[in-house]
C-alpha cells in the first residue's frame, strides 16, 4: 500500500508538469495536428491522478492504483495519446501487481511493460515521428544504466535526459503515423508533441524520485 501511495504521488507530479506545459503542447500539436495534445493530456492525467489518489487512499496495491489510473486516463483523455498512455499505465500496473517493495528488476519490468504497451497498441516504428522516438531511447538508457549497476534515481535521470534529447531530435523527422501525417511538411523543424510531453514527464518523475 506504501508503493500504491508512491504511485499516486508520482501521478500527481505527472499531472502538474502536464498542466504547466498544456499550452505549449497544444501549440506544438496545432502545427501539423489538431491542436488538442495539451488539453487531451491534461484531461487524461487529471482523471488518472484523481483515480490513483482515491485508490491509494483506500489502501490499494501499486498494481490496482496504476490500473485505476490508466483506465481513467484512457476514458477521459480521448485521442490517440490518451489511449496509449492509459494502456501503458495499466500495463506497468499489471507488471508490478501487489508487491510491497521494489527491486531494480521490478523497475525494469515496469518500464519494459510501459514501452511495450505503446509499441504494441500504436504499432509506430522508430522514425515515424511519434512518442515512440522518445520512449525507445528512454528504455535503452534506463536498461543500460542498470547494467552499470546504478540506483533507480540515477537510471531515471539518465533515461529522462535521453528522452528529452530524443524528443528534440524528432524535429528533423517527417510524421509517418497519426494525425500529423497529412501535414508532414509543416511538421519539419518542430518536435513531435507526444515525444515532447513524454520527455517532460520523464524528467519530472526522475526529479521526484530523487
Ligand atoms: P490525437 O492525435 O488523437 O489528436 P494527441 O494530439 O493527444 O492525439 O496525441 C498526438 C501524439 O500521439 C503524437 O504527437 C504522437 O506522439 C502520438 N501518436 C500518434 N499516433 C501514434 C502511434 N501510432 N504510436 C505512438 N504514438 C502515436
Ligand atoms: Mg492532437
Ligand atoms: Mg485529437
Amino acid at each position: 500500500a506504501d508503493l500504491g501511495r508512491l504511485a499516486a504521488a508520482v501521478l500527481a507530479q505527472v499531472r502538474d508538469v502536464v498542466v504547466e506545459h498544456e499550452e505549449e503542447l497544444g501549440n506544438l500539436d496545432a502545427i501539423a495536428g489538431d491542436g488538442d495534445h495539451g488539453i487531451g493530456m491534461r484531461r487524461g492525467v487529471e482523471a488518472a491522478a484523481d483515480a490513483a489518489a482515491q485508490a491509494a487512499a483506500s489502501g490499494a496495491s501499486v498494481g490496482r492504483v496504476l490500473e485505476a489510473a490508466g483506465e481513467a486516463w484512457s476514458e477521459r483523455a480521448g485521442g490517440t495519446s490518451g489511449a496509449l498512455w492509459g494502456s501503458a499505465v495499466i500495463a506497468s500496473g499489471l507488471a508490478l501487481g501487489s508487491r510491497e517493495t521494489y527491486t531494480n528488476e521490478d523497475a525494469i519490468t515496469a518500464v519494459t511493460a510501459f514501452v511495450g504497451a505503446i509499441t504494441e497498441l500504436g504499432k509506430a516504428e522508430p522514425g515515424d515521428k511519434t512518442m515512440v522516438d522518445a520512449l525507445l531511447p528512454f528504455r535503452e538508457a534506463f536498461l543500460g544504466e542498470f547494467d552499470g549497476g546504478t540506483t533507480l534515481a540515477q537510471a531515471l535521470t539518465v533515461a529522462a535526459s535521453a528522452a528529452r534529447a530524443a524528443a528534440a531530435k524528432t524535429a528533423e523527422l517527417r510524421p509517418l503515423k497519426g494525425r500529423a501525417r497529412p501535414l508532414a511538411e509543416k511538421s519539419l523543424g518542430h518536435p513531435d508533441p507526444g515525444a515532447v510531453s513524454f520527455g517532460l514527464i520523464a524528467e519530472r518523475v526522475a526529479a521526484y524520485i530523487h
